[in-house]
């Protein structure tokens, strides 16, 4: 199992507020609670292999993080980046982008386009879908008919969720198309804390096939060791904020509490991989639809990083220790 990498990112401050008692401190790749007259707060600081501070663009956070695994993926090796973090952290921002400065989905997207324009003795066929996981249900992104999917293993096709559209694409074009048309498919809600809270995890998945030139056709496993099969994964997961914080009762508590649930068994599956030590371990992808879909992707040589994004102002305190606290059980 090759070491995740585990990054966090801090947003540019959006509200009003003046700190009046402490503030987080990044410098290279360590983030710590200061107090507003400067002394460290012990117990809370920690080192990650990167840390992003607010003036960092999606651009580097690219090259940085997520590069080796797009350009690993083209070469037939799976890879996982995900986006973690409570509501209005940043990481929409991180995957989708803004005009000006696009997010790893875009980038990534644009490179494996380039890259494999590169490599003359292959030929690569590449298929995308969108999917959301919303109260442990999973729905399809491209088409809206497509709901409550269910997951399937077979000795052939390994671990799949049945029923999901997938689109084979030959350019960038195609697919920002396709997944602008998907985003107006997702799951919003109203939460005390964000008026456009995402309550869904969302994996953008791509499947990169490719084979000597030489070779026989697609989809023809058997006959030739030359061709390569990876699948990618672009995650952006639900907001990890607890329930109590954001004042909610009914749908928002039972979303709430599918969440928390995903994201511990994320948590958990993150934790024993990384621990070398106990390869062998029970690692539990059963526990949860999100870890169950990732399964392939993750274990094995499989390339995985995850963007901790945090907001900085003295309110999110709170939610900003569990998210470090999570992001250095990824380690
Ligand atoms: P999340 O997806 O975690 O709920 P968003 O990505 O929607 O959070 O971010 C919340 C707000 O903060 C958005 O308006 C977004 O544009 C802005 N934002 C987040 N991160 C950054 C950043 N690194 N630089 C500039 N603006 C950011
Ligand atoms: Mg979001």
């Amino acid at each position: 199992m090759e070491k995740i990498c585990v990054a966090v990112r801090v947003r540019p401050s959006i509200s009003e507020e003046i700190s009046s008692g402490t503030y987080w401190r990044v410098d290279d790749n360590g983030i710590s609670l200061h107090k507003i007259q400067g002394t460290p707060i012990s117990g809370i600081s920690y080192s990650f292999d990167h840390v992003f501070d607010e003036s960092c663009s999606n651009a580097k956070v690219y090259e940085l993080l997520t590069k080796d695994i797009i350009h690993a993926a083209v070469d037939g090796f799976n890879g996982t980046a995900f986006a973690y973090g409570q509501t209005s952290s940043g990481k929409t921002f991180t995957m989708n982008g803004s005009s000006t400065d696009p997010g790893i989905i875009h980038r990534a997207v644009n490179d494996i386009f380039h890259k494999i324009q590169t490599i003359s003795d292959r030929e690569f066929l590449i298929r995308v879908s969108y999917m959301e996981i919303y109260n442990e249900e999973i729905n399809d992104l491209f088409t809206v008919e497509n709901q409550k999917l269910q997951i399937h293993e077979s000795l052939e096709r390994g671990i799949f969720v049945a029923g999901l559209r997938e689109e084979i694409v030959n350019n960038v074009e195609q697919v920002m198309n396709l997944l602008q048309s998907g985003e107006v498919n997702r799951h919003f809600g109203e939460t005390n804390m964000n008026a456009r809270s995402s309550r869904s995890h969302t994996i953008f998945r791509m499947v990169i096939e490719s084979k000597g030139k030489d070779a026989s056709s697609f989809g023809d496993y058997s006959s030739s060791d030359a061709i390569r099969v990876s699948v990618l994964n672009l995650v952006d997961l639900a907001g990890s904020e607890r329930i109590a914080k954001t004042g909610a009762g009914g749908v928002r508590l039972k979303e709430g509490k599918y969440i928390n649930k995903s994201l511990m068994v994320l948590g958990n599956v993150i934790n024993k991989l990384s621990d070398g030590a106990k390869q062998r371990a029970h690692i539990p992808y059963r526990d949860s639809k999100l870890t169950r879909i990732l399964q392939p992707a993750l274990g094995g040589n499989a390339k995985t990083s995850i963007i901790c994004t945090v907001a900085p102002e003295e309110v999110h305190v709170e939610e900003t220790k569990g998210t470090l606290l999570f992001a250095s059980r990824a380690k």
